[in-house]
């Protein structure tokens, strides 16, 4: 991703955000911003592009009047930093987003892959501290499991993520490959409790309630889908599996705000012509993936791009 790819868009897109921190409830994580780094981003980004409220992008969207600089923001997996950093920042500015959202926290699920994560930086200030920890425990209650790591060759391993470190790699490689989902999670569970992890405490800042995104809606934000569970790989499950994830997230929602929803965006950027039967068949209006990447799309009015924030951070410190 160069500077040039950033400034001549030639699409109109979101923007998409993930984690934010404030130093003192919401802790600084991989890929985390503060407030002040947003607001500077948008500073930077509008430069060149025409920032729009959601419901003004959606409504061009359908009067097919989007011009290749108009650009939304978006917020994905419902996370309270979110609400609590960069919603007064957009507050300020008079600016509204699309906030694309998981319910199973608000049945109280305590989804593992949010709440590892917290753990990943509240317990460890380095990653490399954290990935020496893990393999400790991994080494100590499956040996058979840790063996597989000695003949593993990071070099040959996510080859297409060069940025990865081979701690990264050995990493993702015992989670993915070795372990496997049940004993990943029983593995991480037990680091949980040797480092005195309160999970009912850490979860309680993790996600939006109900009344975060009520609120929202009454400023004009608008909230879209985002599924029930945020399966990492939805292409993988039949039609009907999928139909009922986001059934179930759209009643949710619409019982919270008590009006249809009409926005979609796919978890992991993982979604296959079933996902966009669902979305017609639930009257879902607009949706949006998760890179620039030119595709062939079936669906326009369901496949926006979208520009990780990530790489508008690196244009931003390149432009210093
Ligand atoms: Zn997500």
């Amino acid at each position: 991703m160069n500077m040039d790819s950033i400034k001549v868009q030639s699409k109109a897109h979101g923007i998409m955000y993930h984690h934010f921190h404030d130093n003192q409830k919401h802790i600084v994580g991989q890929g985390s911003i503060s407030a002040e780094t947003f607001n500077d981003m948008l500073d930077f980004y509008g430069k060149d592009h025409n920032i729009i409220g959601a419901g003004e992008f959606l409504q061009k969207s359908e009067a097919g009047t989007l011009s290749p600089a108009d650009v939304c923001l978006t917020f994905d997996d419902g996370l309270l930093c979110q609400y609590d950093v960069a919603y007064p920042v957009m507050k300020d500015r008079g600016l509204t987003a699309f906030w694309f959202i998981y319910t199973s926290p608000l049945d109280g699920v305590i989804e593992k892959i949010e709440l590892y994560r917290h753990f990943r930086f509240s317990k460890f200030s380095d990653i490399e501290d954290f990935y020496s920890a893990f393999f400790n425990i991994v080494a100590a209650n499956d040996p058979e499991a840790m063996a597989a790591i000695h003949s593993f060759d990071p070099d040959q391993y996510l080859k297409e993520f060069p940025f990865y470190t081979p701690n990264d790699k050995r990493f993702r490689y015992m989670r993915d490959r070795v372990l496997g989902v049940s004993k990943y999670n029983m593995t991480m569970d037990k680091m949980l409790e040797t480092y005195q992890y309160d999970i009912e405490k850490n979860s309680q800042i993790l996600w939006l309630n109900a009344d975060h995104i009520k609120n929202l809606r009454r400023q004009g934000h608008i909230i879209g889908l985002h599924s029930y569970s945020h399966p990492t790989v939805m292409s993988d499950k039949s039609y009907l599996e999928q139909s009922r994830e986001y059934t179930t997230n759209k009643r949710q929602l619409e019982s919270v705000l008590n009006e249809k929803i009409t926005a979609v965006s796919y978890p992991c950027n993982s979604y296959n012509s079933d996902t966009l039967k669902c979305m017609r068949e639930l009257g879902i209006r607009i949706g949006f993936r998760a890179n620039m990447v030119d595709v062939q799309l079936e669906d326009i009015r369901y496949e926006y791009p979208r520009q990780d924030h990530a790489n508008i951070m690196k244009a931003m410190e390149a432009a210093k």
